[in-house]
């Protein structure tokens, strides 16, 4: 068992590796296959002994081989999380056919948190295709986060994936009508869309209520902090992809906790 997860965590820091392409490129519109990774300080090619996942970088000591331009800690920090996540997934849930599809998903909600923070975007290109390969996964092999030992069947995705939808769609118009300000994007609706695909729609209540949450109370610290008033504008995208990942993971916890009251 101790080297399955060794295993798990390594492909997770590899894969992670990858999503800080994605995190980088995806926004700006750039290839994420080609070219190879750049410095971007001094333009000189990264070395794949350079590119080791946070092994490099401890090495390194965080600086550019070449121009010893300090590299971002986000770089490792988003390689540990995506391996942390993957270990996760097999902790709860086991290796099998779904695997893959829920690495797919927890590397997304990390994509989609730094993309939101930096541009205030959620790209269609990670949405999109999530809506469909979360409702074919959701309908035919994922466990449902509710119940984990029972498959979450294709009642139980289109429900998710419609609710998801709907009921963002809903909250953005009424906030927009009465608030004339646009509380959430489309690709909050999008990404909700996604997430009730993926694991039905008692986990759109959870992310939504704890997303939510989570976003009032930074929100609050923020205009306590800066004192900008309540046009300061945080991206909503994170506490989403972090109420997604608790419901997945503490989903069923939480839900006996709740009913047992
Ligand atoms: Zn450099």
């Amino acid at each position: 068992m101790t080297a399955l997860y060794i295993i798990t965590f390594v492909v997770g820091s590899i894969v992670g590796s990858f999503l800080n392409v994605c995190i980088y490129r995806l926004p700006r519109d750039l290839s994420i296959i080609l070219p190879p990774s750049r410095c971007p300080a001094c333009n000189a090619p990264v070395k794949p002994h350079d590119n080791i996942p946070l092994i490099s970088f401890i090495f390194l000591r965080g600086k550019c081989r070449h121009c010893r331009a300090k590299i971002s800690p986000r770089y490792p920090l988003v390689e540990a999380l995506n391996a942390l996540l993957f270990v996760l997934v097999v902790w709860r849930f086991g290796l099998g056919w779904h695997t893959p599809f829920l690495f797919a998903f927890c590397s997304a909600m990390i994509v989609i948190t730094f993309i939101d923070l930096d541009f205030q975007i959620i790209p269609d290109a990670i949405t999109l295709p999530g809506m469909v390969v979360g409702f074919i996964a959701g309908s035919l092999i994922l466990p449902d986060p509710f119940d984990r030992f029972s498959s979450l069947g294709f009642r139980e995705s289109i429900l998710g994936l419609v609710s998801g939808g709907a009921v963002f769609f809903l909250i953005a118009e009424v906030s927009y009508r009465i608030l004339r300000q646009e509380a959430m994007g489309g690709g909050d609706i999008k990404m909700m869309a996604m997430v009730g695909a993926f694991m039905g729609w008692k986990s759109v209540l959870l992310t939504t209520f704890s997303g939510s949450l989570m976003g009032s109370i930074a929100g609050i610290f923020f205009m306590v902090l800066k004192g900008k008033g309540r046009r300061t504008k945080i991206p909503f995208g994170p506490f989403l992809a972090v109420g997604a990942l608790i419901s997945l993971f503490y989903g069923q916890e939480l839900a006996s906790l709740y009913l047992k009251r």
